[in-house]
């Protein structure tokens, strides 16, 4: 397989510690049981807690995903609650997987924004549904996200995609923060405890105070009988969950180790298809795996944080220096030597204890890359160090209504966490899901100041989590704002977004 680790791939453990179902057909998902191959094994404890509720929820998937006499039973009554033709939905079971009457409720994902948005809010997501019990669904209203992932689920019964056709919630993509059936407005009306057929719970940016009461008891009573939620968000919401107390004793069961959340969520949840796990691994082999060190930059620019491109290459290159991640250029070696026997000799004494270090540059930018390149192939790297910069694309703008372009970043995101070192851009949802699938605490590029580097370029962030950018900075008992970085000790302030919040 032309893999340049030498340990691991002997050692390595396909199913991650019980982390990932045994029982699936690897031939029609090749990354499930191979990534191990390529990625650094986890260094972060999993939970057995975590593995057996893994284990309960896919037995529910089972039982009530699409496909299934459940499923089919509960659509049937949400169409008649909708038309309003049935009487008040029962209570919600405290014991929804049993199998003699299943009564399952679900939470419907609907995408937003770019990819490192969408897989973090589909694992804050996946960890809601954990939770309480919900059936994960995923919808899919366009191409876009098609032959992207795998199942990640067990049982060729089902899936997790929703079947829309004939779904009785029309119009999902349209939904938003007017949305009469949402849970801010349902809770601004005073509505109280679970009687809607479904309900919309919006967590996007633009999200209002009574939106925000999702993370509060109240807003939780609220949803708690619904069988139904469509759920829309542009964020990591994870920590805010840490903020519910009847979660509390779970969530700490769970992760014992709080920021390792996404890290295991990512790992279990994100199997490339395919085509997108064909396309990292032949750039892996012919490119990076000769290497014994790979270091992944991923460089992202924003609109609100410009920088010109030589500015923001000087804070790579003041980085890398800085922090030792690239060896410095070596004058030296370079070609000037009259001695030509001489300078033989001396490039086989280099040839001996050459080490390669692969740099793997990743952006809509190709000048990072022109730049990086041309470092190394006019002066060597000192010590010894050859260095051999890659970059697989360069699209110059988002395009995240495009299949082929969201397969190319996906395959981008699964590169950079073969890495052993990454470097990746402040307040990039791209790079906080490169890391959290690496499970390396990245160094970050920080936010450019007035145009220009920043001191210190970059900082090793303390924690491999991502960042919750929006946090609903809401006081449930005064309806007031509060700061969320004050609530609790292992909730704090994000490194790279100071309005955002972060487990630590
Ligand atoms: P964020 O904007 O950095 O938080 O990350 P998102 O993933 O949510 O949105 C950025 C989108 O732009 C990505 O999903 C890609 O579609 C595209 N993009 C940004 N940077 C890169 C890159 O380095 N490589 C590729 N292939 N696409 C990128």
């Amino acid at each position: 397989q032309g893999l340049g680790r030498a340990g691991p791939s002997v050692t390595a453990d396909p199913l991650l510690g019980g982390l990932l179902s045994p029982g699936f057909d690897d031939r029609s998902c090749l990354s499930r049981y191979r990534a191990s191959l390529y990625r650094q094994p986890s260094l972060h404890n999993l939970s057995s807690h975590l593995v057996s509720r893994l284990r309960r929820y896919e037995s529910l998937h089972q039982l009530c995903g699409p496909g299934t006499p459940a499923y089919s039973h509960a659509v049937a009554r949400l169409r008649e609650a909708m038309d309003g033709h049935a009487s008040a939905p029962a209570p919600a079971s405290s014991n929804s997987t049993s199998s003699s009457d299943p009564e399952c409720s679900y939470i419907i994902w609907t995408p937003v924004e770019g990819l490192g948005n969408r897989i973090l809010s589909t694992a804050s997501a996946f960890l809601y549904a954990l939770l309480t019990d919900r059936v994960l669904l995923v919808h899919h209203p366009a191409d876009d996200l098609n032959d992207m992932f795998c199942e990640p689920f067990p049982g060729s019964n089902t899936t997790w995609v929703l079947p829309e056709e004939g779904f009785p919630i029309q119009g999902i993509k349209g939904l938003n923060v007017r949305t009469r059936e949402s849970l801010g407005n349902a809770l601004g009306r005073g509505e109280g405890e679970g009687s809607a057929p479904w309900l919309y719970v919006h967590l996007q940016t633009d999200y209002k105070p009574d939106d925000r009461r999702f993370f509060c008891d109240d807003g939780q009573d609220t949803v708690r009988g619904v069988r139904w939620l469509v759920l829309r968000s542009d964020n990591y919401f994870v920590p805010g969950l840490f903020f519910l107390r009847r979660y509390e004793e779970e969530l700490v069961r769970l992760f014992p180790r709080r920021d390792t959340v996404f890290h295991h969520l990512g790992r279990y949840l994100f199997h490339p298809s395919n085509t997108v796990w064909g396309m990292a691994t032949r750039y892996y082999s012919s490119y990076l795996a000769p290497a014994e060190e790979r270091v992944g930059v991923q460089v992202r620019e924003f609109k609100y944080a410009r920088i010109s491109a030589d500015e923001r290459y000087k804070q790579i290159i003041s980085c890398a220096s800085r922090e030792s991640l690239l060896p410095a250029v070596d004058n030296a070696t370079l070609p000037s030597s009259s001695d030509h026997h001489h300078h033989q000799e001396q490039e086989q004494e280099q040839e001996q204890e050459t080490k390669r270090k692969a740099v793997l540059v990743v952006s809509l930018n190709g000048d990072y890359y022109d730049k990086l390149s041309s470092l190394y192939y006019e002066h060597g790297g000192a010590a010894g160090v050859t260095v051999s910069v890659f970059q697989p694309t360069h699209l110059g703008m988002q395009q995240s209504e495009k299949r082929q372009h969201n397969q190319k970043a996906l395959a981008e995101i699964v590169l950079l966490s073969f890495s052993d070192v990454v470097v990746t851009s402040a307040q990039s949802t791209f790079g906080y899901v490169s890391q959290g699938l690496a499970g390396l605490r990245p160094w970050v590029l920080m936010l450019p100041v007035d145009g220009k580097v920043p001191d210190p370029p970059c900082r090793l962030a303390s924690t491999i989590e991502p960042c919750f950018m929006r946090p609903p900075h809401y006081d449930c008992r005064t309806r007031g704002d509060s700061d969320n970085g004050k609530v609790v000790p292992y909730i704090r302030q994000c490194e790279d977004v100071s309005y955002g919040v972060q487990l630590v």
